[in-house]
């Protein structure tokens, strides 16, 4: 019996909760559900995230969560975001793959895409700065006595500022996280993916890094020449006892977006910052047919957070209509990382084979979106529970 914190969330996240719930039950692994409030009214209510809810899953060290609100420009600070950064959860962890039925603009492509995406650094530190404020003047006048011939050459009233650090402590860990996947997974590739022609003090960095843990891992560089002068990273020296036979390939986040979009199966694990990680997931989602089919993992040291890429869809609360796919996969996720992988292999057949079939499956998954057959998130859960 395992026990795993169970976060319902705000919107439709209850729903498609329920429904993954269903789904993972009934490939008969034993599952002790703590189950714990999280949603935005909880938030608004109580002012935070409820301790209890950090004990919970600091205790269980494994959780499945919904989506959750984020008010736009105001308000808290986003939960999702919040819970990363509390629990360590360094790497998000996002298979984009085709499955038959599922409708694309990409009909005919196999995509098999995982993405690595640091998640505790980058622009979504959440250190900011707000135009007008004392501080963010007096930060501006600091930063424009320091950087010599660079300034920033806006009003010091008129400007808001963030921050974007970049450490070589956390690219290593994602990057180790992105190559031991790739190891274990037999991946053939893992793809570095920065903007470092423009930011070379974080993203020139970030690229510093991932070769030299490429060079631990004993990769295969696409282009030799970013490989010299680099050392392998010295903490991870030894963690493979052979070359992995891995390729390692750079890629500059702009023409990354163009190549996925027009040859995604040259491409297999890709790692990436923060924020190129977030718009790069949606991007891969697109091509898998979308949201509704994209799961997700925050992977720490301590604890993993499985939930889908998707939001809290708040215009179909309540509606038992919205596809429960994306947590249902993040679920077969969970599972894989529990170490029940005939389970995960199980829940992951039954959900192809409704896909596949077309009958039983949500209205974003028809090819008319008002066809009248579409079935709700529940009987879509129920299908995918009868074919286990
Ligand atoms: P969203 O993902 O909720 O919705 C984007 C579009 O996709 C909408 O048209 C929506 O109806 C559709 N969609 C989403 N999930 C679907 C599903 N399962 N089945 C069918 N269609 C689906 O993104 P948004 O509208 O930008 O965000 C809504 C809220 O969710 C915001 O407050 C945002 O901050 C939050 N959010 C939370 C998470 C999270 O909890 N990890 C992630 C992203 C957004």
């Amino acid at each position: 019996m395992y026990k795993v914190t169970l976060l319902p969330g705000d919107g439709t996240g209850p729903e498609i909760i329920e429904a993954t719930r269903k789904c993972v039950d009934a490939t008969g692994v034993k599952i002790d559900w703590d189950v714990q409030e999280c949603g935005i009214e909880v938030i608004e209510a109580e002012g935070k995230v409820p301790e209890r809810v950090l004990d919970s899953i600091r205790a269980n060290k494994v959780a499945l969560k919904g989506p959750i609100t984020t008010p736009i420009g105001k308000g808290f600070r986003s939960v999702n975001v919040f819970l990363r950064h509390a629990l360590g959860l360094y790497a998000c962890v996002r298979p984009c793959k085709t499955y038959k039925g599922v409708r694309t603009y990409f009909e005919g492509s196999n995509v098999d895409l995982v993405l690595v995406r640091e998640n505790t650094e980058d622009l979504y530190a959440g250190v900011e700065f707000r135009a007008g404020e004392e501080k963010t003047a007096n930060l501006i006048k600091m930063i424009n006595e320091a950087s010599g011939d660079k300034k920033i050459n806006t009003r010091d009233d008129t400007t808001g500022v963030s921050i974007k650090p970049i450490s070589y402590e956390g690219t290593r860990k994602v990057t180790d996280f992105g190559f031991d996947y790739a190891v274990k997974n037999k991946r053939k590739s893992v793809t570095s993916v920065c903007k470092a022609n423009i930011m070379k003090f974080t993203d020139g960095l970030w690229y510093d890094e991932t070769r030299a843990v490429a060079l631990a891992y004993g990769a295969d560089f696409e282009w030799p020449e970013l490989a010299e002068g680099v050392k392998p990273d010295p903490e991870l020296v030894g963690k493979v006892s052979e070359a992995t036979g891995i390729k390692y390939m750079e890629r500059l986040i702009d023409n990354m977006c163009m190549q996925l979009v027009q040859k995604p199966e040259l491409y297999d694990v890709i790692i990436t910052q923060n924020l190129y990680g977030d718009i790069l997931s949606d991007l891969c989602a697109g091509l898998v047919g979308g949201l509704g089919v994209a799961p997700g993992a925050n992977i720490g040291e301590d604890a993993a957070l499985f939930e889908a890429t998707h939001g809290s869809a708040p215009k179909y609360k309540g509606l038992n209509k919205v596809n429960p796919t994306a947590v249902i996969l993040s679920g077969k996720m969970m599972l894989d990382h529990l170490g029940e992988h005939e389970a995960a292999s199980k829940l992951e057949n039954a959900v192809a084979e409704v896909i596949a079939e077309g009958k039983d499956v949500t209205y974003d998954m028809k090819a008319d979106r008002n066809d009248p057959t579409a079935v709700g998130t529940q009987e879509m859960a129920e299908a995918i529970c009868r074919r286990m």
